[in-house]
């Protein structure tokens, strides 16, 4: 590949990053990104393969661990984090398992939210526990309860903000220094914000985790994620885990990410607006009893939002006063939102978590997360605001 005009990502905005980094034209001159579905690549020669497969000579060898199309992704997300690296997975579940087991042996301890994603509670206390790697859950912004539950066997402080679904926050700055006191690597699972809303690296975090799958796609396709970090602990220990267990992303998912990075930071702001003025529609409703987004003046943690974050994000939740059953009642009178679980879509979707992305948490487990029976998430797309109040208002 030869390309005299590849950017040096540095010396432009996030937005450019979006559109440029990472690309390395062939000598076909194509202006968008090309996909590469190869699994293997060829060598000139007997000697050549030797010096790839021994690591003297960089180059691409197997598709589960070298991809053109998937390192483009992988150097452009790197470049919009602000890290120094980055390794493409095949789903957001399998990014955070190769950061566990990449980093972590059986002894090792994990500190980690109580609000994150329900999936990721599972991976923790049932199959890590297995492996000997115990998880303690504290209260996301209670920074007292982070630092009394560290071990000196703690390896990893674990978060997402704002959480899913109740949009919790902490101040990561702080957190960092207390995982960096303690000898922890913090690791923020970005995955609400991207990094158009929010750059925990420059915060001091150490590991982003991306479910490629939400915003990064954008239109609900593909499923991915990455893990974003420095050199030593992204490009050794967690791909030294995934080229070898093999979840890796696919030179295809990896260029429709491609291409929804580029549109990323025009989707986040309008998702935000959407999200801001439905959250405020829905404050002025009889039937809801409470709204959880960090745009609202009555969100306790508003402004730790505006200062920490450039967008609140597209996700609205709001408690109903009839507990499960308006809550149904509401999800079953919508004809045109989407009633499903995923999320950071063009098209709004809406979620009973209780029912679904929370189900397989037991009833305690829920009630300590907060997700109550009433309580309703909406991932707000890019329909036309008033039609998506309209189609909400018509179970309430
Ligand atoms: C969806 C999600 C994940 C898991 O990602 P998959 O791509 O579904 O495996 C992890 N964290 C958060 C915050 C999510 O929303």
């Amino acid at each position: 590949m030869s390309d005299s005009k590849k950017i040096n990502p540095q010396d432009y905005a996030i937005e450019t990053r979006a559109v440029r980094a990472g690309q390395e034209r062939t000598q076909e001159g194509e202006n968008s990104e090309p996909i590469f579905p190869t699994s293997s690549y060829v060598f000139a020669s007997a000697a050549e393969a030797a010096a790839r497969f021994s690591g003297e000579q960089p180059g691409n060898i197997y598709s589960r661990f070298t991809n053109p199309t998937v390192r483009t992704f992988e150097e452009r997300l790197a470049a919009m984090e602000g890290a120094e690296c980055c390794v493409a997975t095949a789903s957001g579940m399998s990014a955070i398992t190769a950061t566990c087991i990449g980093l972590l042996q059986s002894g090792d301890h994990i500190v980690s939210s109580r609000s994150i994603f329900g999936t990721t509670t599972v991976l923790f206390e049932n199959f890590l526990g297995k492996l000997g790697i115990a998880t303690t859950f504290v209260e996301l912004s209670d920074l007292n309860a982070w630092e009394q539950a560290i071990k000196p066997e703690t390896k990893l402080l674990f978060l997402e903000t704002p959480s899913n679904p109740l949009t919790e926050l902490v101040d990561i700055a702080a957190l960092a220094e207390i995982a960096h006191k303690n000898d922890c690597l913090l690791v923020v699972d970005n995955c609400f914000c991207t990094p158009v809303l929010q750059q925990p690296i420059a915060l001091g975090a150490d590991i982003i985790i991306h479910s490629a799958t939400k915003y990064i796609d954008g239109q609900g396709r593909c499923m991915g994620g990455a893990v974003c970090g420095t050199r030593d602990i992204v490009g050794e220990s967690v791909f030294g885990f995934l080229r070898t267990a093999g979840p890796t992303m696919s030179a295809f998912n990896a260029w429709v990410f491609l291409k929804g990075l580029e549109t990323l930071s025009l989707r986040m702001h309008a998702h935000s607006a959407s999200a801001l003025e439905l959250a405020q529609w829905l404050e002025q409703q009889a039937v809801v009893e409470r709204v959880y987004y960090p745009g609202l003046e009555s969100h306790p943690q508003h402004q730790l939002a505006k200062q920490q974050q450039k967008g609140f994000g597209g996700i609205v939740s709001f408690e109903l006063k009839g507990g499960k059953e308006q809550g149904w009642k509401l999800i079953d009178a919508t004809r045109m939102v989407s009633i499903t679980a995923n999320l950071g879509d063009t098209k709004t979707t809406i979620t009973h978590p209780a029912t679904t992305t929370h189900g397989r948490l037991s009833p305690e487990q829920r009630q300590q997360a907060g997700i109550s029976d009433g309580l309703i998430r909406v991932a707000v797309g890019l329909e036309d605001i008033n039609d998506i109040k309209n189609d909400l208002s018509r179970g309430m």
